[in-house]
């Protein structure tokens, strides 16, 4: 079958099953909930859950309609809505579809308080331990407590969830903070769970009975300063397109929208059907790397809806319809996050729906 020669996101399922694989080598005991919101990371949340449900022991999502979808596409595994629910009316779709819900305020409790359902609901209860995002603050703690054990719509015993807002910086002394609060807070023998990706691979203390992975199942570092392939992650997300032109371009001539990059010699610019309706960023400088041909050439001019253009070098030996490499195998996501001035997650959640997903294996388990 000839490729798609516009943009494509090519996801290599054992390469994500590799790094849950590696995930569970780290935090050995702990239980794992994968995070699959946001559409897995914009890898295709279903097709992720499938991929790994024999391996992990429960789900993560954000919206009720992400946990619906997992259910529909066959995920039994305990499935958990990490901000909660957001209308009294969701109660009983997530008593039916048997949806753990994390409960983290006022207006939760009093509507758990109120429902009527055919069974009980497994709750997360979530500790603001520093974040100042969600949670019950400490001191509303007991009150809480009283209120969950005393409802017949909770099922017992309660689970503790917590989050850090710090924990991508290794030095950050809040962190601990924040592990010294939530073991201290969370009653001892329940089920508690504190840790996402920095957690996992950074404050090994977070990891008690559950861990909640996202980022770094996709093959992405959740610091900085370290890419996840150097950390013995690999990329499962590689974005590819085409080369739909090839243009010589004087000295002294600008490329695209605004002028925004001028030829300093005679070259041949590279036009990739590939833009900021793919998701692409429109904010990447010129000096972004692309991949083609196993060499690293350089973004110039203004990212287009549809297409974008690189500086292919006068000596360029390139062909139309070779493939073009956006990140992915040998071009770090990371590296393109740092370049444009955002963080690799939102790279990979924000393509369209215009990029074709095409998922990748060599074994079928
Ligand atoms: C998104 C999220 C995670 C996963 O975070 P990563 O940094 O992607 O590992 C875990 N827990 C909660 C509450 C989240 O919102």
């Amino acid at each position: 079958m000839k490729p798609p020669v516009a943009a494509t996101a090519y996801v290599n399922l054992d390469s994500l099953r590799y790094n849950l694989t590696k995930v569970k080598t780290k935090v050995g005991k702990s239980k794992i909930t994968t995070i699959v919101k946001a559409n897995g990371y914009g890898h295709g949340a279903a097709a992720v859950a499938q991929a790994l449900e024999s391996t992990s022991d429960s789900f993560g999502v954000a919206r009720l309609e992400e946990a619906l979808e997992l259910r529909r596409v066959g995920i039994s595994k305990p499935i958990l809505l990490l901000e909660g629910f957001f209308d009294d009316s969701d109660l009983p779709i997530i008593q039916a579809n048997n949806l753990h819900t994390a409960v983290h305020c006022e207006e939760q409790l009093l509507a758990l308080e109120q429902a009527q359902l055919a069974a009980p609901i497994e709750v997360w209860l979530k500790i603001d331990t520093g974040m100042h995002r969600l949670g019950v603050r400490p001191e509303q703690l007991e009150e809480f407590l009283t209120r969950l054990k005393a409802c017949s719509n909770v099922a017992k015993p309660l689970h503790y969830i917590s989050h850090f807002g710090c924990a991508d910086e290794l030095d950050n002394p809040a962190t601990m903070e924040q592990i010294e609060l939530f073991t201290q807070l969370a009653e001892a023998g329940c089920e508690r769970s504190i840790a996402a990706s920095s957690g996992i691979l950074a404050w090994p203390d977070s990891h008690l009975e559950w861990v909640r992975p996202g980022i770094i199942l996709y093959g992405v570092s959740p610091f900085e300063a370290q890419n996840a392939e150097s950390m013995g992650f690999k990329p499962v997300m590689s974005l590819k397109s085409h080369l739909i032109a090839i243009r010589d371009v004087k000295a002294g001539e600008s490329v695209g929208y605004s002028a925004t990059w001028t030829a300093e010699r005679d070259t041949k610019i590279g036009v990739i059907a590939i833009g900021y309706g793919d998701g692409y960023p429109r904010t990447a400088p010129n000096g972004t790397p692309v991949v083609i041909n196993g060499r690293r050439v350089p973004l110039v001019g203004r990212v287009s809806m549809d297409m974008l253009t690189v500086d292919l070098g006068c000596n360029s030996q390139d062909q139309v319809g070779n493939e073009a490499i956006l990140w992915g195998e040998g071009l770090p996501a990371e590296e393109i996050a740092n370049r444009i001035g955002t963080i690799a997650y939102e790279l990979v959640t924000k393509l369209t729906g215009r990029v074709v997903m095409i998922y990748q294996e060599e074994h079928n388990e």
